[in-house]
This record gives structure tokens, sequence and C-alpha cells, in this order.
């Protein structure tokens, strides 16, 4: 078989993205077992870095095994009983993955619809909630399909009004932007770490608050999805340390290692940075003659751009262009925004202005070998 040379790629897709070569580093050290001490230490700052991400006090913060979509099922399948209303705010992909979830989970489904690429306002949201009275809400902060950022208290001040707990889908915002999750209304928060935190895949970071716990307690049944019950993680990466599963130890030392490059940046000026950088990418693709997919500039992701594709332009072309040629991945639209939409991301060591320079440098170029003239770029 011999030894293993991966491609270099600059990852300015959707993720995963870039990663430090200390994260590298980190995943390479000697593994300890799954309850050893020193996991117990390194599980500790993992704890409290993500407390620093989110924005948060909650005690019930944890990494989750698996990637983002088993944090997301790690909040359907502990606080959607079968039977349960749940109520979707939905303008993409991710969130109707979330719905998916939910109708398997048992759940009395409403799906409340916009176009991809727009966001919920308050009053749409209290219109729906009022209307359907639902248990548990949930929406996608940062919709990764349409590049298109939910304002969290829209949705959780009218849900909480009416008594319904919100689980938020925080994927592609943890790292790169601001969730202030103890001021957001959020009662369930997962995450993954592979986009902003700029960490391999392989954990979900997940946060519930106060709400959220006391209703975990008061649980009567136990959670079909054993691998997800939080009641049992909590006694494994608790006080109790009980066993549950082999923890991914390289992956823990991953992430407590991008964390720790987080903090010595310092989380606020991370999230300054990224939105520094997007607006220096809005400007220049602007200055190309290209139009961002998601109109109003306050509903755009700072850390994942979505730019219309020009009209008569294969984008599948220039992405393969982008790879063969600088080695540089994006991802495409996919849904209703197939062939429409180019989803560039720009997160953690790409978010610099020589990051900006690489992708461009070789962007131009691409569109211009896939046939968009100069006047329509
Ligand atoms: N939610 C959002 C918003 C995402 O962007 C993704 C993945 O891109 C997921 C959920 C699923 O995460 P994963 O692919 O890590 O399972």
């Amino acid at each position: 078989m011999g030894s293993l040379f991966p491609p270099t790629r600059f990852l300015f897709g959707p993720g995963p993205t870039q990663i430090e070569p200390r994260v590298y580093e980190a995943m390479a050290k000697p593994i300890v077992g799954y309850l050893d001490p020193f996991f117990f230490e390194v599980n500790e700052e993992v704890r409290t870095g993500l407390q620093q991400v989110f924005g948060t006090k909650n005690e019930f913060t944890l990494a989750i095994s698996g990637t983002g979509s088993a944090g997301m099922e790690a909040a359907v399948s502990n606080f959607v009983d079968p039977g349960a209303r749940l109520l979707v705010f939905s303008a993409g992909y991710f969130a109707e993955r979330i719905a998916e979830m939910g109708r398997r989970h048992g759940a009395d489904l409403i799906r409340c619809e916009k176009p991809w690429g727009e966001v919920f306002t308050e009053a749409e949201a209290r219109e729906a909630i009022e209307r359907e009275k639902p248990q548990i809400v949930a929406f996608v902060h940062a919709e990764t399909s349409t590049g298109a950022l939910q304002a969290p208290l829209a949705i959780t001040k009218p849900a909480h009004d009416a008594g319904a707990l919100v689980i938020a889908d925080c994927v592609t915002s943890l790292g790169a932007l601001p969730i202030r999750l103890d001021d957001s209304g959020i009662d369930m928060a997962f995450s993954c770490t592979q986009k902003g935190l700029s960490c391999p895949p392989g954990l979900a970071p997940f946060s519930i608050g106060p709400r959220a716990e006391e209703r975990l307690k008061a649980r009567k049944t136990a959670n079909s999805v054993w691998y997800l019950d939080l009641k049992m993680l909590s006694e494994y990466y608790g006080a109790q340390r009980r066993y549950h599963h082999t923890a991914p130890v390289s992956n823990f030392y991953a992430l407590r290692e991008g964390l720790a490059a987080i903090l010595e940046e310092g989380v606020e000026r991370r999230f300054e940075r990224h939105a520094q950088m997007h607006a220096e990418f809005v400007r220049r693709v602007e200055a190309m003659g290209l139009r961002m997919h998601v109109a109003e500039p306050a509903h755009r992701l700072p850390n994942l751009n979505t730019v219309r594709v020009p009209e008569g332009v294969d984008d599948a072309l220039v992405r393969r262009t982008l790879l063969a040629e600088h080695g540089i991945e994006i991802g495409g639209g996919f849904g209703p925004l197939a062939g429409k939409i180019f989803r560039i991301g720009l997160m953690g060591p790409l978010a610099t202005p020589d990051g900006l320079d690489l992708f461009f440098g070789a962007f131009e170029g691409a569109l211009a070998a896939a046939g968009a003239p100069a006047a329509r770029m």
C-alpha cells in the first residue's frame, strides 16, 4: 500500500475547512484510555473552551462523538418525543434534515417554509407559532446551503412566549461568528468541529440551557437512540465518569488545540477578523460584476459567501478548474440552488488578506476559462 500522501488543498468550501499545523500535531500525540484522568482534563478544557465560543455559562456543554448530524440527532432524539409537536423553520437544506429527523422520531411535524436564502422575521415566526402551537421549535442559525444568517431572537422570543423550547443548528456559525447563546434564547444548540472551529470532522459541540436541562431530567422514557442519550453521556463526561463509549481521544486533542488557538487569538477578535474578510470579499466580488445570493447584507453569513453563478457559466467547470489547477476547493449549490451559486468559505487560517488574494487570483481565471466574459463577471 505504501505511505499515504493526500494532495495539498486550500479548503475554501463550506467545510471541512483549513486546519492549523498545531491541530494536526495534537492529533499525532499518544492517546490515553477513555477513563484516563488525562482524558477528563482534556475534556474539561474542551468544555470550557466551547462555553467561550458559544458565549454561554451552560454547565451542560460537551462534545458529542460524531459529526454535526450527530449533534442534530442528539437534539431531536432527546427533546422530541413521539407525538410531540415540532415546528421547523425551513429555508434551506439543513432545516429539512432536522425536519426529516423529527419525522423519523415520530414528531407531529409542521414546516414553515421560505425560499432558500431568505430568513424569518419575528412577525412571521410569531404568526406560525401562535397558529401551530408547537412544543419544540427548530431553526438553522447559519444555513450552509444558502449563506443566510437567521437572527435567533426572531424565533426564540415568540417560541418562549408560547412556552416552546428552541433547538438551533449552529453547525456553521460556531467559532466564526457570535452566537451569544445565553442572550439568544436558544435552549439546545449543536455544532460541528470542521467549520468555524478549524478542526477535523468528528465531534459535535453541544450545549443546553436550564429549561432544556429541566426537560431532560423530567423525561420519563429512555431515548430510543442509545448512543446519543444525553443522560447517559452526562454520566460519562460528568462527575460520575461512567463508561458509555470509547471517546475518540485524538479528536478531543484536536478540538482542545483548535480551541486553544481561538482563545489565544481572542474570541471577539476572531469574529471581527471573519467579519472584515467577509466585507472585503463582498467588495471584491461585486467589483468583478458578480452578485451575492443573499440580497440583504445583514442576513449574510460572514464565513460562508454565496455568490450567484453568472448567466451561461458552468459552475461545475469552475469548481473543477479551481481544484485541478490551484488545489482550491469551493462548494456548489444544491436543491433549488444547484448550478446557481458558488459557496465560498472564508474560515480560520484562510480568512486573511493573503487567503483572499490566493482565492481571487485563481477564481477570476477559472471563471474566464468557463466562459464568463469580463462584462458579465
Ligand atoms: N447543519 C448544517 C447547517 C450543516 O452545514 C451541516 C454540514 O455541512 C450539517 C448540519 C451536518 O453536519 P455534518 O456533515 O458534520 O454531519
